[in-house]
């Protein structure tokens, strides 16, 4: 069987696509390898949405490609998002490739694999996988994205999203409830829904209120634990979708809101709108609706004509919100954006001061928070040994997303004297916090909770085995 290995880039949005790839590719007969000197055929799936993006999408190319011209591999193909923007480039500065597949092409993957022309598909990607189209999971078997449309039709001045993932379309309902019920019998735990904007969720089906409506019918899959959607966009909070997480266990009091900035006028120049006070109105009705959530958001700061006032009307929005989770990204100049036109361009040192400002404030607050949870216990799901040694697990709780927010590392398990008796990765757990850090928890399991039985009768998978499918390291 030929050997194929994937690099996987980006968001999970991305991630999933890699999936589907792999899934089509293990179908036809070929086998997923985690090292790319084994392979026959290497996939580098890239990423391209701001500059350092792109820079590491060119350098795992080139890493791959050393393996065509000295190793084992026979073609090296690329995917993605790269692909949309620079499809002719990568073909005529990098001879390696053999072939280029952009993001409505992921079912393409096959035939490039197999050394067939590929045509670039029409110019704005359609691609929409569904819960027959083949699948590997590339995350650990507990947990697993489940994207629930693609595209997006919002007209962001500093993004070039729409152009790399096409117009928004959403996946069909039921589609999306049997692609959860069929993860949930094969032992995934938590499931985490995933799109450009999981709000507009449906709209373009007809559905109003989609999101709250799915979530109620996948709250209702027995054997899931935890349900979380990611990617809110902040005018589509409604009353039905927060008395909806509030109203089920399963739903995790958690939201993910990128909110880009905080001052009237930039958020006006980034064609966002809205502002500060009605974003602080927003979170106090999230957090009256929904108590307990923790809240995620993410900000853009060198936006051009982004002022000191604007940026210290942010800081002081930022301590006000107290949000859980923050990112901050340095505007990336990106020559396709809407906002590439716009003067008031801003220095790359301002940028970076005012990032390192802005993530120091959110430092401190992270800070605080966490150290309010020592001494407490909390219900966590684990995940399984630590990436820096087997002696340490981690585990998250609901307000906990895999991959972008902190961890707990655990220290103890009760009740287990050997490595035999541990329990499965997605297992819950109640966690008594005995240290904080400044954005992760250190704690021990005082309890271990049986995991229901799976739905399919089928054994619990041994704790090795519940390592994700080999994505290239
Ligand atoms: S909503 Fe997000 S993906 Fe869509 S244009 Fe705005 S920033 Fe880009």
């Amino acid at each position: 069987m030929p050997k194929v290995g994937f690099v996987s880039l980006g968001c999970p949005k991305n991630l999933v696509d890699s999936e589907v790839m792999m899934g089509i590719l293990a179908r036809s007969g070929y086998e997923i390898t985690p090292r790319a000197a084994d392979a026959d055929v290497l996939v580098v799936n890239t990423c391209s949405f701001i500059e350092p993006a792109r820079k590491e999408s060119v350098d795992s190319i080139l890493e791959m490609a050393e393996y065509k011209k000295f190793g084992r591999a026979q073609k090296l193909i690329v995917a993605g998002c790269l692909v949309e923007r620079y499809r002719d480039e990568i073909r005529e500065q990098i001879p390696e490739v053999d072939a280029v597949i952009g993001t409505g092409d992921v079912e393409k993957i096959l035939a490039a694999c197999e050394g067939e022309t590929v045509h670039d598909s029409e110019p704005s990607p359609t691609f929409l996988y569904h819960d027959l189209t083949p699948r590997i999971l590339a995350t650990p078997l507990h947990t697993a994205y489940i994207k629930i449309n693609e595209g997006c039709d919002h007209p962001c001045a500093f993004c070039i999203i729409p152009q790399l993932r096409g117009r928004f379309r959403s996946r069909r309902f039921e589609s999306v409830i049997r692609e959860a019920e069929n993860l949930a019998a094969a032992g995934v735990r938590e499931i985490n829904l995933i799109g450009q904007d999981t709000t507009f969720y449906g709209e373009d089906l007809g559905l109003r209120n989609g999101l709250p409506l799915l979530l109620e019918r996948l709250a209702a899959i027995e054997n899931l634990d935890w349900i979380r959607f990611l990617y809110c966009y902040p005018n589509r909070i409604t009353p039905k979708l927060l008395d909806t997480i509030a109203a089920h266990e399963r739903l995790v009091k958690y939201m993910d809101i990128p909110l880009q900035h905080a001052s009237r006028s930039v958020l006006a120049r980034m064609k966002r709108g809205s502002n500060a006070d009605a974003f602080l109105k927003m979170l106090t009705r999230i957090r009256r609706t929904v108590p307990g959530v923790s809240l995620r958001t993410s900000f853009i700061v060198g936006f051009p004509g982004e002022t000191e006032a604007d940026f210290r009307e942010l800081c002081g929005f930022v301590r006000e919100a107290e949000f859980d989770w923050m990112g901050v990204f340095a505007y990336s100049d990106e020559e396709t954006a809407k906002s590439y036109a716009c003067d008031g361009k801003i220095d790359a040192d301002t940028i970076g001061r005012r990032r390192d400002e802005l993530m120091a404030i959110q430092q401190k607050i992270s800070q605080r928070k966490l150290r309010k949870k020592i001494g407490k216990t909390f219900t966590a799901m684990l995940e399984g040994p630590s990436a820096e040694t087997d002696l340490v697990w981690t585990a998250r709780i609901e307000g906990m997303a895999p991959d972008i927010d902190g961890k707990i590392y655990v220290t103890e398990i009760a009740g287990v004297n050997d490595s035999s008796e541990l329990p499965s990765p997605g297992t819950m757990a109640r966690i008594e916090i005995t240290e904080a850090r400044d954005y992760d928890l250190i704690g021990r399991a005082v309890e271990v909770f049986a995991r229901p039985p799976r739905p399919n009768g089928l054994p619990e998978p041994a704790t090795a085995s519940s390592q994700p499918f080999p994505i290239l390291a």
